[in-house]
């Protein structure tokens, strides 16, 4: 394929790559954005392989095809809740092959590149392993956390501003050594830097706590577009670069979203909670009292006699996969003549938009599903809300406990309803790991279960109802 027609190809895809991210913002032109960006990573994938560097194609088959082939099976297999692991692990092959592109690069003999073009390639091939081995193992670390092979708690160690510091100076110092030395001479220094970047990466992520979690996925997503953007540097490979710069970018400007959505300082979390007091290391006080339980057809009594209910998941319902029942409720509610909304909170289920994506799956109207912002001055005037599945995000410990690790976070305020229903099966935390006082609450009832279950006998029982209510009527 000749230059020109590559690089025809890289405009192409570029241009299909930011059409893709514009249909992702929102709900309705999301699967066009999803196709446009199968077909700008199609058409640069084919661009790249065909393109005049590219001679070996034995080696090349021989490792997009195991590739493919693995990454289509475990992709296929991965539940919806489990996506957030799975994007960690992407972002930790991104940071790893930027590593490996940095030391190959950096071994080729003839880069051919002398002068000013030299030195800039080797802070190049420096920085872009450095970015590259931050976001391997801070990758790894989120995936560990999510997976809760690692607690999600965060890692207090004592100095430990102190030890990112030492670790940031030995980077520096690491980098005049490899920028002085002859030849390949500086190999030990990059990969001294590689093992002092590597374990920032992983202490970085390692102090901060479970509730902050979403602002590290989409960190973490910003800085494998960083250590792409960099490969491309390395590689002269102007798409890469594009590409990379876009994931970078937009990965920042949704951790900024999230920060904002969760009232946390941005730099505060990508330091590893630099500035943060107490209120990370946990600590708040046992909410006292005891929870009220509720049965199924109490529950079905209430919403009968409401006129206004909202409802408001969290991870627990995409565990249960009980959106179809919710939708089915909501629907009979509606038809009924009942004020049914949806509150979402930014950070409720594993990923952003998790809620939007199961409710829409459910075909529940977009219309009737808020944000939170646009529903928390509505609770007041609500009769029922069900709470679904949802902790940590409903909880009013995030607004009176100073003490509570998820302190400041702004939260759905559902206790100011007549009546709060909460689906979980225990008492026991959410992902932050925080009491909830919510439970204890004077207008607060637990249905205990399975969401699924519950919900799916809430739905019979109103089937029920509304038959003979009709066989009455007829
Ligand atoms: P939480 O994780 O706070 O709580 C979910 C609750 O669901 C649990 O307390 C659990 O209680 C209940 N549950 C689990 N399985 C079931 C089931 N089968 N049926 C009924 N209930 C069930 O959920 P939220 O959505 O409120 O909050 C999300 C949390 O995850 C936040 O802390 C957020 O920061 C974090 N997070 C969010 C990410 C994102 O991008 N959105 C990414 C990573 C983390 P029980 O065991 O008693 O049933």
């Amino acid at each position: 394929m000749s230059n020109n027609l590559v690089t025809v190809a890289y405009i192409a895809a570029i241009v299909l790559f930011i059409l893709s991210l514009g249909g992702l913002s929102n709900q309705e032109t999301a699967k066009r954005g999803n196709l446009y960006g199968i077909i700008g990573m199609a058409l640069a994938i084919g661009a790249t392989a065909f393109s005049a560097g590219v001679s070996n194609y034995t080696a090349l088959i021989a490792v997009i095809v195991p590739g493919v082939v693995i990454g289509a099976f475990l992709a296929s297999r991965v539940e919806m809740t489990e996506m957030p692991e799975l994007v960690a692990v992407l972002h930790s092959f991104v940071g790893l092959a930027a590593v490996l592109v940095g030391i190959g690069n950096y071994l080729q003999p003839e880069s051919g590149l002398v002068g000013a073009e030299e030195t800039i390639h080797m802070i190049e091939i420096y920085v872009g392993v450095f970015i590259g081995a931050v976001t391997f193992t801070g990758s790894v670390v989120a995936f560990g956390k999510l997976k809760a092979i690692i607690s999600s708690k965060p890692l207090t160690l004592p100095g430990r501003h102190l030890l990112n510091m030492g670790l940031l100076i030995g980077t520096v110092a690491l980098g005049f050594v490899f920028m002085g030395a002859e030849g390949n001479a500086g190999l030990p220094a990059l990969l001294g830097m590689c093992g002092l970047a590597g374990l920032l990466g992983m202490h970085l992520v390692a102090a901060i706590g479970g509730a902050d979690m979403p602002v590290v996925i989409s960190m973490l997503n910003s800085y494998s577009g960083w250590a792409a953007a960099a490969a491309g540097f390395m590689l002269s490979n102007d798409l890469l670069i594009v590409t990379g710069a876009l994931v970078g970018s937009s990965g920042a400007i949704l951790s900024i979203i999230m920060c904002q959505a969760m009232n946390r300082s941005f730099i505060s979390v990508i330091l590893g909670g630099f500035g943060q007091g107490a209120k990370s290391s946990g600590g708040s006080t046992a909410p006292g009292g005891s929870a009220t339980s509720i049965t199924v057809e109490e529950t079905v009594e209430l919403l009968n006699d409401a006129s206004s209910v909202i409802i408001t998941p969290g991870y627990g319902m995409a565990v249960a996969q009980a959106q179809h029942a919710v939708a089915d409720i909501t629907k009979i509610l509606r038809d009924r003549g009942t004020t049914v909304r949806f509150g979402i909170h930014p950070v409720a289920g594993r990923l952003p938009g998790h809620m939007n994506v199961l409710l829409a799956e459910a075909n529940v109207p977009y219309d009737i599903v808020l944000e939170m912002d646009e529903i928390n001055e509505d609770f007041a005037d609500t009769d029922v809300v069900l709470v679904i599945g949802a902790n940590d995000t409903v909880n009013p410990s995030a607004l009176d406990d100073p003490a509570s690790p998820i302190a400041g976070m702004p939260v759905l305020e559902v206790w100011k309803a007549a009546n709060v229903i909460v689906m979980k099966r225990s008492l026991s935390v959410g992902y932050a790991g925080v009491d909830n006082p919510l439970f204890y609450k004077d207008n607060s009832q637990m249905l205990f279960g399975d969401a699924k279950a519950n919900v799916s006998a809430i739905l019979a029982e109103m089937q029920k109802t509304a038959k003979i209510l009709a066989m009455a009527g007829a």
